[in-house]
């Protein structure tokens, strides 16, 4: 644990983001009402608004009594992300949202319906410190974590759209979940550890949504997969491996300088036995980088008898960078040789390619921008 903090403390925000109910456990939540003299079951009356009917504006609560609603504002519903901006693809089925944070941080989410899910893409932190350099985020750096509360806006935020029907075809109910949008997820474990809380804790006091529908994606954290593990939670772990050779992979994912190949599947392998969940290996197919046969191959004989499935996807360039997809034909080959091993594998669809999909894309342009 004190190597995951000593490597991978964010630098601290200029001024802290406001305390909010998703900082907190049930219980902290009942404290801290008692706290300021309000009583218990009001408590499940603020989660309810929030978790279930994912209404964050006691002005609006009718049932509430009136001196109280300004007091629960400020202690437990501060405001803590603002919609900069939305763009939307895919026949308005994918949306992307750019937020602002208090301290003008940017970050992003992707909301995506599908015939039988709606999937919500969150971020972890602004920024991110693991500069992956074919990655518009990586290539920003990171500016700080973001706290439960921050991260849990993103994903009521989504659980309110998508029941309000905001995307077309009418309303649904979010059901899952990808730690995948900006950030590295295990380098701010805590506050995604509360997140993750807040999703799977039954209403009223949280989201309600299944661990199993949880996806949270690491570039090989080894510390962090080994705590994830402990938690008595069946939450789907995605490595993101992108090369199965250490000599590619301390380029293209520098912290593999840190935890090897070898290290990162032994950590999955360990994970997927504790969970039993097959774990995933996303692999971005980068153009003459890391699509060779060879390394099809390479990955094939690593992967083989193991407890996973392999997630390719084909990379959406970044504006002026040099790193873009393969050619179809390549990608075809890769995905066979990985199936002559036995290997599920699949194509990520890719979604959001029109509205700069990739993780940081839309933030960096708006950065620019101002
Ligand atoms: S690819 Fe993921 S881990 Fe790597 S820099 Fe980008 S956001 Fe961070």
């Amino acid at each position: 644990m004190s190597e995951l903090k000593l490597v991978f403390d964010a630098p601290k925000p200029r001024t802290k983001a406001p305390l909010h109910l998703a900082d907190f456990s049930a219980e902290e939540r009942k404290a801290k009402a008692k706290e300021l003299g309000i009583p218990a079951f009001r408590v499940n009356q603020i989660s309810t608004h929030y978790f279930t009917h994912y209404n964050d504006d006691p002005a609006t609560w009718s049932d509430f009594p009136k001196d109280l609603r300004e007091m629960v504002r400020k202690e437990f519903l501060p405001e803590l992300i603002t919609l900069v901006r939305s763009v939307s693809c895919d026949d308005g089925m994918t949306r992307k949202d750019l937020w602002r944070l208090h301290d003008g941080v940017l970050v992003e989410s992707v909301l995506m319906k599908y015939p039988e899910r709606t999937t919500v893409c969150i971020s972890s932190q602004a920024g991110c410190g693991m500069n992956c350099p074919f990655c518009a985020t990586g290539q920003a750096g990171l500016t700080r974590n973001l706290t439960a509360g921050e991260i849990t806006a993103q994903l009521v935020a989504a659980a309110r759209s998508a029941a309000q029907g905001d995307l077309p075809g009418g309303p649904t109910r979010l059901s899952n979940v990808v730690f995948m949008g900006m950030g590295e997820p295990l380098a701010n474990y805590n506050a995604v550890m509360r997140s993750v809380r807040n999703l799977v804790t039954a209403q009223p006091d949280g989201l309600g949504i299944g661990a199993r529908s949880i996806t949270i994606s690491t570039v090989g954290l080894v510390p962090g997969i080994e705590k994830l593990m402990e938690e008595g939670l069946q939450v789907r772990l995605a490595v993101s491996l992108h090369t199965p050779d250490d000599e590619l992979r301390d380029s293209l994912v520098p912290i593999n300088s840190r935890w090897k190949v070898r290290e990162v599947l032994a950590a999955a392998d360990k994970y997927a036995e504790k969970t039993g969940r097959r774990y995933s290996i996303e692999y971005a197919l980068i153009r003459d980088i890391n699509d060779q046969a060879s390394r099809a191959e390479l990955l094939g004989k690593l992967l083989k008898n193991r407890h996973a499935h392999v997630n390719l996807i084909p990379l959406n360039p970044t504006p002026g960078s040099k790193w873009t997809a393969s050619k179809p034909e390549d990608e075809r080959r890769f995905v066979k040789i990985l199936e002559d091993y036995g290997i599920p594998v699949t194509v990520r669809d890719t979604r959001g390619r029109e509205i700069d999909g990739a993780c940081g894309q839309l933030a960096a342009a708006v950065k620019s921008e101002s």
